[in-house]
């Protein structure tokens, strides 16, 4: 098969690689159809990384495809169904994964960055992570299940009302997602996005109103639709944000860290946290959320399909790798030949 490769230094490579067997008893290998290129890829590709992935290993984890082979012990998932999979192999041993917060796992492989993923030919899973896909469901949006199931782990967190305003900073995406869900529960949503193509593309989809902060002061925007106090939520998609994520909130508002960037370190006023009383919550993958991510996707009441903006050839990855990171692109999904 071909793959594409981290090789180190903020590159990838197309090689040829060995076709993947079902070597463990669990083990479902997976003829990929599409894999979506995800913003941590995008980290994980700058110089200096501003995320770490292992060299050597294929890059994607927003795969779907059907299944080949199964190993011995695999009791449900059938050769020929369409599936895609939770990408974090969690232990199922550790404090955490026996308290139930799977995606704290001390001892985590992550499928993309730690072992090889789905910007290939076939990817191979363990059988416990494989979701399966409705047929009505499109290859290229059962992409699109992996972000949305990290999206509903925030949105869940935030416990939106009906009537509250929310600021997303970012509009890739993530941010996109963050902005039709929090607008489909009914809140009264605030976009802030630089680059051209994805504003547009937000306005378009009547996600809220857009702001393009080298141009217009979000909180300024902020405070004009709040009275003055600041937004109820704000999600930090971008993932070095959170200064202005925190100065968008009202007082005892909540700000959602969400983007990675492990280089990013934060400017503010720790009093103000205190004399706001703010709620920071972290926000890591997915927890539980695969499912209703595959149902939100199939109803699509939301546009979904329209953050599907460009698809490339494996042999191309480069150029999809470069049109997300260039934010021509708000999701890239790579196809195997
Ligand atoms: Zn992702
Ligand atoms: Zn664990």
């Amino acid at each position: 098969m071909r793959g594409a490769v981290f090789v180190g230094e903020g590159e990838i490579e197309v090689r040829d690689l060995a076709d993947p067997r079902a070597e463990n008893p669990d083990d479902v290998v997976i003829s990929v159809a599409a894999n979506g290129i995800c913003g941590s890829d995008l980290r994980a590709l700058t110089t200096p990384p501003q995320m770490i992935y292992e060299t050597g290993v294929v890059i994607g984890h927003e795969f779907v495809g059907v299944v080949t082979e199964v190993g011995s012990g695999v009791t449900e998932t059938e050769v020929g169904q369409r599936v895609t999979a939770v990408p974090n192999i969690n232990c199922q041993t550790c404090w955490y994964c026996r308290s139930g917060n799977v995606n704290l796992c001390e001892n985590f492989v992550h499928i993309g960055s730690m072992r090889n993923g789905g910007a290939a030919g076939y990817v191979v899973v363990p059988e416990r992570l494989v979701v399966p896909v409705p047929d009505s469901l499109s290859d290229k949006m059962a992409t699109l299940v992996e972000p949305l199931a990290c999206v509903l782990n925030g949105t869940r967190s935030a416990a939106i009302h009906p009537g509250e305003t929310v600021v997303v900073l970012g509009g890739g995406a993530i941010g996109m997602l963050y902005a039709m869900i929090f607008g489909g529960a009914g809140a009264q949503v605030i976009i802030s996005e630089p680059g051209e193509k994805r504003a547009e593309l937000a306005k378009e989809l009547e996600l809220g109103t857009v702001v393009n902060p080298l141009e217009q002061d979000v909180g300024e925007v902020v405070r004009d639709v709040t009275d003055g106090r600041g937004a109820d939520i704000s999600a930090d998609t971008v993932g070095m944000l959170l200064g202005d994520a925190v100065s968008y909130v009202r007082k005892g508002g909540k700000v959602l860290m969400f983007g990675l960037n492990d280089l990013a370190r934060a400017d503010l006023s720790i009093s103000d946290i205190v004399y706001r009383e703010l709620h920071l919550h972290g926000v890591y993958i997915g927890k539980g959320t695969f499912p209703l991510a595959v149902d939100l996707l199939d109803q699509n009441r939301i546009g979904f399909d329209r953050l599907l903006t460009h698809s490339f050839d494996l042999e191309d990855s480069t150029s999809a790798i470069e049109a997300a990171r260039t934010g021509e692109a708000v999701k890239a999904v790579i196809v195997p030949s």
